[in-house]
Parts: structure tokens; C-alpha cells; sequence
């Protein structure tokens, strides 16, 4: 078993980006700027939303942090949103997800320019994606994407199932696994709720991707020999032996699992990293576009 080492892939990821970033500094060109929107004071989202700054901070981006109250309406969200679209010294921003249950996400998302959503949720990114035209990609799909590139799994021809088919890692990632490119070219079979013979189907992947958000969900009986296995699962488990209280788990019952894969992601330190790390790529690429 060998890990896929999604913290230093996105280290490498942030180098190349800072190195990048000196280079269009001596040429007197725009430094990438992204900012974040956070609504509310969920602790998980703000640590989220921070790694994020800090991420930008490390590489010598520009970042915003816009904080609004959790009682915000949504007309008051989508007139901070218009006012990033018509920024300029904004190339990229995120809505941290969820929304507080008075806004409509979906409708909030709509606002977002695509020219600036780096975080590829917007319609028209989905579907130039699916049309395989040049887009933002989602950030999580991104990111595994480019950890199976950086540790050349090879994708052609091979079983790949996908747990889970939210708009967000499940869906773009299973059309991403499936297109005429390298990686993908893999013939893909999409899992959710209403799957029947799930541990079966499992069971035949080459390439299996989790992303269901239930700690320990996959078990060895699940895993063919000789698999990948992507775990995209966070979730907060409580833990008293912790300072915080709580251990972040995975999809992926790890210890079980790991012996039986040829390659597989540790959850902390797989996907995560890799997801902020495609936000950061994304930001670059904005920048990019708007100099052809
Ligand atoms: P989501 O929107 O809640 O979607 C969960 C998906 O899993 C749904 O399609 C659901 O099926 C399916 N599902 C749930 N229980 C299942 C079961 N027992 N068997 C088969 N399918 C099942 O979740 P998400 O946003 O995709 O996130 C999934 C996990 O990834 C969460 O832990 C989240 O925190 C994590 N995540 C991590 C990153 C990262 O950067 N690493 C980024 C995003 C998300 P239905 O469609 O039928 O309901």
C-alpha cells in the first residue's frame, strides 16, 4: 500500500504557485486576489474559510475575508456578491457552504459570475465541464483529478466507482473520471442512497472514490485487492482523548481498508489539502484568462 499524500502534493501545488506569483511580481503584473465569503459563525466553516486565507497569504496572493452575520438576508448576500463581480482587484471568490437555512444556496450561487468562480459551481462551469470546454473545474473533483495525475494512477480502461452524486464531488467527479483525457477514460459506475448492491459494486472497482460524508462507510470487504481508493469524506466525530473534542474521520475505514490498496488517501491529508490547493490554481487561471 502506498499513500497518496494530498498535504505534499498541495505544498508542491503552493511552491509552484508562489514561484509563479515572484515571477509576475518582477514583471509588474497582477498579483491574484481571492476572497471568501462567510456567513454565520459555524466553527467548521470559519476553520475551513481561514485555512483558505491563509493558504493565499502563504503563496503571496492577494485575500479578502467578508464576514456577514448570520441573520444577512439574501438580498443583502447577492449585493455583497455583485459588488465582488464588479471588483476588479477581485479575480476569484468563494461562498462558504452551507448557507444558513434561510437562503436559498442555489439561487445565491447564481450570482456568482463565472468568470469569477473559482470554486466552479456556477451552471455555465458545469457545463462546459461536461462538454469538456476550458472552465474552473470544482475545487474537491480538481484536486483529485490532479492527485491522480502528480502520482500517475493510471485511469484508462479501469472500473471506476464513484459513492455518493452531490453537484459538488460525486456528479463532476464521476463525468470527470469518464471524459476523453488523461485522467479519465474510465468506464464509471456513479453509487447513492437508492443503489442496490452497493458493497457488490464496490467490490469491482479499480478506482474507488468516496464521497458520502459517513465515518468508516467503506469496509474491506468493499475493496478489491489491489484497489485506489479516494476518501473525499470529512467528517467531525467526537473524541475526548483530543484537545478540541473531535477527530476529523473519513468515508474510509482506514486501517482495515489500507492493507488491500495499492494507492489510497489518509483522510486528514488527502483530498483536503488538495481542494484548497485547486482554489489557488483556479485563482491563477482567472488571473490567465483575462491576459489572452
Ligand atoms: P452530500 O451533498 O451530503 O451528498 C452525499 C451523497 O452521498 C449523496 O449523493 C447521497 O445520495 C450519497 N449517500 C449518502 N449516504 C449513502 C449511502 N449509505 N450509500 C450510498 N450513497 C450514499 O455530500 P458532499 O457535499 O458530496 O460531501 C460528502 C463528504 O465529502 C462529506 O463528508 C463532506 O464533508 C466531504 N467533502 C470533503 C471535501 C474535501 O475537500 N475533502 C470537499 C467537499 C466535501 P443521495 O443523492 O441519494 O442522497
Amino acid at each position: 500500500m502506498q499513500l497518496m499524500d494530498g498535504s505534499f502534493v498541495a505544498q508542491q501545488i503552493k511552491e509552484e504557485l508562489a514561484h509563479e506569483v515572484l515571477t509576475r511580481k518582477s514583471k509588474g503584473m497582477k498579483i491574484p486576489h481571492l476572497a471568501a465569503v462567510l456567513v454565520g459563525e459555524d466553527g467548521a466553516s470559519l476553520t475551513y474559510v481561514s485555512s483558505k486565507v491563509k493558504s493565499c497569504e502563504q503563496i503571496g496572493f492577494g485575500s479578502t475575508l467578508i464576514q456577514l452575520p448570520e441573520s444577512v438576508s439574501q438580498s443583502q448576500l447577492i449585493e455583497e456578491i455583485e459588488k465582488l463581480n464588479k471588483n476588479q482587484d477581485i479575480d476569484g471568490y468563494i461562498i462558504q457552504l452551507p448557507l444558513p437555512a434561510h437562503i436559498n444556496e442555489k439561487a445565491v450561487l447564481m450570482h456568482v459570475s463565472p468568470d469569477k468562480d473559482v470554486d466552479g459551481f456556477h451552471p455555465e462551469c458545469i457545463g462546459k465541464m461536461a462538454l469538456g470546454m476550458d472552465t474552473f473545474l470544482p475545487a474537491t473533483p480538481a484536486g483529485i483529478i490532479e492527485l491522480i495525475k502528480r502520482y500517475q494512477i493510471e485511469t484508462a480502461g479501469k472500473n471506476c466507482v464513484v459513492v455518493g452524486r452531490s453537484h459538488i464531488v460525486g456528479m463532476p467527479i464521476s463525468l470527470l473520471m469518464q471524459r476523453n483525457a488523461y485522467p479519465g477514460n474510465a468506464t464509471v459506475t456513479t453509487l447513492h442512497s437508492k443503489s442496490s448492491n452497493i458493497k457488490e459494486v464496490c467490490a469491482q472497482a479499480d478506482i474507488l472514490i468516496v464521497a458520502i460524508g459517513k465515518p468508516g462507510y467503506v469496509t474491506a470487504d468493499m475493496v478489491k485487492e489491489g484497489a485506489v481508493v479516494i476518501d473525499v469524506g470529512i467528517t467531525r466525530v467526537a473524541d475526548d482523548a483530543k484537545k478540541s473534542g473531535f477527530r476529523i474521520a473519513g468515508d474510509v475505514d482506514f486501517h482495515s481498508v489500507a492493507h488491500k490498496c495499492s494507492w489510497i488517501t489518509p483522510v486528514p491529508g488527502g483530498v483536503g489539502p488538495m481542494t484548497i490547493a485547486s482554489l489557488l490554481i483556479n485563482t491563477m487561471k482567472s488571473v490567465q484568462l483575462k491576459e489572452k
